[in-house]
């Protein structure tokens, strides 16, 4: 018989997700005729745009003929579109503050998180928002970057968690921390909405720049962002070039979440101890786990950048604000303390002093809404509650309704 893979064996549980629909499923048996509405999922509910669609379907007419046939990404016309979108990313989004060429096309943002793990492998030590999007720390554990585990502290030695909560202005205090190789920071954050500020960012920069670390700036919600004053990206950071990598995608700005593209800025300044650029290792990595993103998918992203398809993206951003402000309102007329929701599509929601999974249930209960227990996303997420503003207008504004009429809070 062979044996599991001793790095799978240490993951936790996949606890919330199934405890959520386990709770669901409860409540539905008792009260079979409730409707639940989730204010819980990070997926993206509502249609593709006319520009990007057009883009898309163009693509998928072009593949049925011989002039536009494009195969794996190595022959010219595959090179060429690929060549188009890195250009336009780096123009429309970046507008100019990346090389095209660092610019990696993928498949999203959690597969190149996944494919950054390979590259770095289970020798480094790794730094951590707490509380975090779940991927960062589990694909570390099945890198198998984790050192021993501490059987007191419930934690691997070589994984710091760096608490985010109020009292910190959701920022670490880095002087705190000890140095660690990797530094996974995501902004605007998921679960907490918190979006750091550029003075924040350049006091992360520094510190990466001091221990030598390498930051992996998560930004996939950038698009959300809609104070001018804040930083979209790690790379408006100056000397960030030599210390940091960005994950990114068009899942949540464009409804992409099923379409799948994403990519990641690798500068050429970065380099390893040995002075090997690190884009050239990231090349063989993913040159040999990852075939390319679907052509058709990337034509919808070049759609996405014509000017067009960017007042398409700011429309569908705009719908899922505005479901952030109305969960954001109805929240403080009940008088819950909320952070985030202003630049980011997740609302966080404080019951200080209470257990997560006790005002979950008392939502589900009550209200009939389903959410997600802070404490899932690790935990200084204990007290809080994800609010989130994908979904319908329509179930929004009931939903938000029932939170007025059925909570005392
Ligand atoms: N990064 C964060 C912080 C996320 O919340 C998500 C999805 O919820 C992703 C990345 C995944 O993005 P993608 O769909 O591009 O894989």
């Amino acid at each position: 018989m062979v044996q599991r893979n001793k790095n799978i064996t240490k993951l936790q549980a996949g606890y919330l997700f199934p405890e959520i629909g386990r709770r669901r499923r409860a409540l539905l048996e008792q009260n079979p005729g409730a409707k639940l509405i989730s204010l819980g999922i990070g997926n993206t509910t509502e249609p593709l745009t006319p520009h990007i669609v057009t883009g898309l379907k163009n693509a998928a007419a072009g593949l049925g003929t011989l002039e536009a046939y494009s195969g794996y990404d190595d022959d010219p016309k595959g090179q060429q579109l690929l060549q188009d979108l890195k250009a336009k990313i780096a123009e429309k989004l970046y507008h100019g503050l990346v090389s095209p060429a660092d610019v990696f096309i993928s498949d999203g943002a959690k597969c190149d998180c996944g494919r950054l793990q390979v590259l770095f492998g289970g020798d480094v030590s790794v730094a951590v928002q707490d509380p975090a999007y779940p991927v960062y720390v589990d694909g570390s554990v099945m890198a198998g970057a984790t050192g021993q585990y501490n059987k007191e502290l419930g934690l691997f030695d070589n994984i710091v968690y760096m608490s985010c909560t109020p009292a910190n202005n959701f920022f670490p205090d880095l002087d705190s921390l000890p140095p660690t190789d990797l530094i996974y920071f995501c902004s605007p954050n998921n679960p907490t909405g918190a979006v750091s500020t550029k003075a924040q960012l350049e006091k992360l920069v520094d510190f990466a720049r001091r221990n030598k670390s390498i930051i992996i700036f998560d930004a996939a919600y950038a698009a959300f962002i809609q104070d001018e004053d804040l930083p979209r990206s790690i790379f408006e950071i100056d000397g960030s070039q030599e210390v940091a990598i960005e994950v990114n995608s068009f899942s949540k700005s464009i409804g992409f979440t099923g379409v799948r593209l994403g990519w990641t800025v690798v500068p050429q300044e970065l380099t390893f101890d040995d002075s090997t650029p690190v884009a050239n290792d990231w090349r063989r990595v993913t040159g040999t786990l990852f075939n390319g993103a679907s052509n058709i998918a990337q034509y919808g992203g070049l759609a996405a950048l014509d000017e067009e398809g960017l007042a398409e993206m700011k429309q569908t951003v705009g719908y899922y604000m505005e479901n952030a402000r109305l969960i954001k309102q109805a929240l403080t007329e009940l008088s819950i303390t909320t952070y985030g929701g202003t630049n980011s599509p997740y609302v966080w929601a404080e019951f200080s002093g209470r257990d997560s999974w006790e005002v979950f249930t008392e939502i589900l209960e009550r209200a009939h809404v389903v959410t997600t227990p802070g404490v899932g996303f690790g935990p200084s997420g204990e007290g809080f509650i994800r609010f989130s503003a994908f979904g319908h207008r329509e179930d929004v504004v009931e939903a938000t309704r029932r939170l007025r009429d059925k909570m005392d809070w």
